[in-house]
């Protein structure tokens, strides 16, 4: 297993491999970039195939923190962290005391927060030994849905002022896939907005309620990609569009809050070829992390949400560049960040 010659080592500046025989942690800390601050990132628990395949998401997972907090502004690095084991049954007290002292022994380089398989009280235990945590509940914002939730909204109100030329949502149907923590709170901002909502999920119990509640037309879950929607929102997994997805999708805006939505690079320029616009999935879905940065003694849900907010403006940014260079979006949102992380080598940290 190589490190420095890895397909996705791309520059990291750190990355630590952690061991504790007394409680059985195995982890990996990636630090990829520290020009703009601190790295700050979500710790994962998952049971890896092998190891291997622990070193490649946590580095993947690691740079895309950097592009993410660097377009938005954040004053962080990118950073993350896996942890290789069930986080059903291998999660113990020993495990993230000893999670927690590794990460204190960076000296406040990586800032731990939740990610998948690590809950708000797996941090705070971590946080016993260490006080470079972020995401928890005593000084912490909470729960980061709702923020997430926010900006996927200013987003699809970006795109579609950007892309239908309309200043509100009223009448613009926007086909939500995935009715999570995310995903239900984004559909109560739209249709606050007077959006048409046509849902799904594959737990049903979830897809129904929502669709009383919010009086939403339900599909399928493989049929959410046909719907004849302005707007396309993955909310629930990774990889979506991908060359089946893409036979069938029709909205000509992709704009949700999961991570990774693209299948591979080309997608985004495939996108871009058919003329539909695409709302880079590490922009618009920044909002618990921007909300994170806001975290303190003196935490202001509004002044957070505000900055939030901004997420409209960047992607509009993005969409402008994109279509002034003749690049995917994609494309032009990792040149914007490039920028942004790499300028701030020479300047002081932007504030949050
Ligand atoms: P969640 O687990 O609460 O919700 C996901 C929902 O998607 C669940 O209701 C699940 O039943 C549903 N689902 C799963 N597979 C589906 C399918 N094939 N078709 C339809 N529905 C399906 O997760 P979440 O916290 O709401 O996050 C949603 C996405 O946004 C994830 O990709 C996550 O990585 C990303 N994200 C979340 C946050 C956050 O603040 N929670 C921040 C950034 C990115």
């Amino acid at each position: 297993m190589s490190v420095f010659s890895h397909p996705e080592f791309d520059d990291h500046a750190e990355v630590v491999f952690c061991h504790d025989a007394e409680s059985g942690l195995k982890a990996i800390i990636a630090v990829h970039n520290l020009d703009r601050g601190p790295a700050l990132g979500g710790c994962r628990m998952w049971h890896y195939e092998n190891e291997a395949e622990a070193l490649t998401d946590a580095l993947r997972l690691s740079r895309g923190m950097t592009y993410k907090s660097a377009l938005a502004n954040l004053p962080y690095g990118g950073g993350k962290s896996v942890i290789i084991g069930n986080s059903k049954t291998m999660k113990s007290e020993a495990l993230f005391r000893a999670m927690g002292r590794f990460v204190d022994s960076l000296g406040g380089r990586y800032v731990i927060a939740e990610d998948v398989g690590i809950g708000v009280g797996d941090v705070e235990i971590m946080g016993r030994e260490t006080d470079h945590v972020a995401g928890v509940n005593a000084g912490g914002a909470g729960d980061p849905s709702p923020a997430t939730a926010h900006g996927v909204y200013m987003g699809i109100r970006a795109a579609v002022k950007h892309k239908l030329g309309r200043g509100n949502l009223n009448g613009v149907t926007v086909a939500v896939q995935g009715l999570g923590h995310v995903g239900q709170y984004l559909c109560r901002f739209l249709a606050r907005d007077g959006a048409k909502l046509v849902v799904t999920d594959i737990d049903r119990n979830v897809m129904n309620r929502m669709a009383e509640e919010l009086k939403a037309e339900t599909v399928e879950p493989d049929a959410i990609y046909g719907v004849a929607a302005d707007v396309y929102a993955p909310c629930a997994l990774g990889a979506t569009i991908n060359d089946t997805t893409l036979k069938v999708l029709r909205a000509t805006i992709v704009a949700g809050s999961a991570n990774n939505q693209l299948a591979e690079p080309r997608h985004g320029a495939e996108l871009q070829r058919r003329g539909t616009l695409y709302a880079p999935d590490y922009v618009i879905n920044a909002g618990g992390i921007i909300n994170i940065s806001h975290e303190g003694p003196r935490y202001d849900k509004d002044k957070a949400f505000a900055h939030v907010g901004l997420i409209h403006d960047t992607l509009i940014e993005i969409f402008r560049r994109a279509e002034g260079s003749g690049t995917s979006t994609s494309e032009a949102a990792d040149r914007l960040a490039e920028e942004r992380f790499k300028r701030a080598r020479t300047e002081t940290p932007a504030a949050a």
